[in-house]
């Protein structure tokens, strides 16, 4: 068995694990980066279809997140913001709609909820809402968050409401040149502060005690091991609940994570070979978001203000099992036939002019287990478990160990990795006072 030493281990190479290492390598510790896929960027994932930019992972950036705008600014990637006319399909119509504004305004009450913490489905003010209206916000959360509503937290939703509000989550953009040029610029950040990262490194078990770290790593058929005084564990909610890495002996962060919830989302982008709805329908020259209840996927959207004849599919939370176990080929069967229906157009025009979909389905994806995370009621505190360094020696990152309510996002991702970062570098007393911190603001 090889052994091969570093001070300090990061594993997973996801926007978290890079941006802590990232961190750690600019403060000048020896650090290096352990990830499975043969790629930086792990639920960012982008494909190039000849000039077309497909997204199958993180698209969006939402609102202003200094981390996130700062490192795009860094790279000088270019962006542009979301724009357009919003639909809805009803009643067999498609019409105009502000249906978020009334959403965002239902939700931005839960903040005045003082009660225990409750899933959302119990929440007493959902009950008093019209059966129409309840089916808008409830379909919100489900599909944003990727939850069931039946266990998603009133106090979450409440503290994410109003992290989303300081950074103005409505505004929303994309990545010009792909999402992936993100994680890249970071690898390349990481490499340049002398950092080092390795893939295709499949992490199977990681053996600690108070400051000393052994993970054992499949490379190729071998066994390598790895010794260090600390690590980063940047690994996705989902492989850490579904043992997909032993820890011996088992830390409370563990035991927290279940706690957590890994939500579904079924997300496909079907390329046309050209924006046939605008050619339909003048007025929908401009479509941006299709919010279609009774449709399946219940929520689409368009490349608007980019001319790409791109529409993308989302199905998030429990519904999205509607799609499981379908091909790439029946995704876009099925989705030709739904979108036939809204637009009322033949579904064989679709089937004509749909050069390609692109999926990859994040639950099944062992390396993902799932979309990303949620935070149940009565589970926030988990996460401040999980936040909590470990005998100084393990230190848990990625998107649903953010304290600051921006679960499920790139954003949170960054900032959990700057926090485990932070940590390392501030052992002792520092490290309690950024928890302490953390624990009022949550
Ligand atoms: C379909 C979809 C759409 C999304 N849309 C958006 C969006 O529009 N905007 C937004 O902000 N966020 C979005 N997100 C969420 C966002 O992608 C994630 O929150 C963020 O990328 C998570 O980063 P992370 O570093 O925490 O985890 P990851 O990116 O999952 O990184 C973890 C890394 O660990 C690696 N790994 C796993 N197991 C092992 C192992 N055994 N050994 C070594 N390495 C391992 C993985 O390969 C991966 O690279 C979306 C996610 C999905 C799935």
């Amino acid at each position: 068995m090889k052994d091969r030493s570093g001070r300090i281990l990061v594993i997973g190479a996801g926007m978290a694990g890079l941006t802590a290492a990232r961190t750690l390598a600019d403060a000048g510790r020896h650090v290096l980066v352990l990830e499975a896929r043969d790629r930086v960027g792990g639920r960012i994932r982008t494909l190039r279809d000849q000039s077309e930019i497909l997204e199958l992972g993180a698209e969006f950036i939402h609102g202003h997140p200094d981390e996130l705008w700062g490192l795009i600014h860094e790279a000088g990637l270019r962006t542009y913001a979301l724009d357009g006319k919003n639909i809805c399909h009803k009643n067999g119509k498609l019409r105009k709609c502000d249906e978020q504004g009334e959403v965002f305004k239902f939700l931005n009450g839960l903040e005045k909820w003082k009660g225990v913490d409750l899933a959302f489905a119990d929440y007493p003010p959902l009950a008093k809402l019209s059966p129409e209206k309840q089916d808008d916000v409830i379909n919100y959360v489900q599909s944003f968050n990727a939850a069931d509503y039946r266990r998603i937290g009133v106090h979450a939703l409440a503290v994410q409401q109003r992290a989303e509000e300081e950074i103005a989550g409505g505004e929303v953009f994309r990545v010009l040149d792909g999402y992936d040029r993100v994680p890249e610029f970071m690898a390349n950040k990481v490499r340049e502060a002398g950092g080092r990262i390795e893939l295709s490194r499949t992490v199977e078990k990681i053996v600690w005690e108070r400051g000393r770290v052994q993970v054992f790593v499949r490379d190729g058929g071998e066994l390598a091991q790895y010794s260090a005084e600390q690590a980063v564990i940047a690994l996705p909610l989902g492989v850490l609940q579904n043992l997909g890495v032993i820890f011996d002996p088992l830390p409370a962060a563990l035991i927290a994570a279940r706690q957590l919830a890994m939500g579904p989302v079924r997300r496909f982008t079907l390329l046309f070979s050209e924006r046939w709805w605008a050619a339909h329908d003048q007025k929908l020259s401009k479509l941006s978001f299709l919010f279609a209840h009774d449709a399946m996927p219940p929520v689409w959207w368009t490349a608007h203000p980019q001319d790409t004849p791109t529409l993308t599919g989302w199905i998030g939370g429990p519904r999205s099992a509607a799609f499981d176990q379908f091909t790439r080929e029946q995704v876009g069967d099925a989705a030709c036939k739904e979108l036939a229906q809204i637009f009322a157009v033949p579904v064989a025009m679709l089937r004509g002019q749909l050069l390609c979909c692109a999926t990859h389905d994040w639950q099944t994806d062992p390396l993902s287990c799932g979309a990303y995370s949620y935070v149940p009621a009565g589970a926030l505190d988990a996460v401040l478990t999980m936040a909590t360094p470990v005998k100084q020696t393990l230190y848990f990152a990625g998107e649903h160990t953010d304290t600051t309510g921006h679960w499920g996002t790139v954003h949170a991702a960054m900032r959990s990795g700057l926090r485990a970062a932070k940590q390392v570098l501030s052992a002792g007393r520092a490290q309690l006072s950024v928890v302490s911190r953390t624990a009022r603001r949550v």
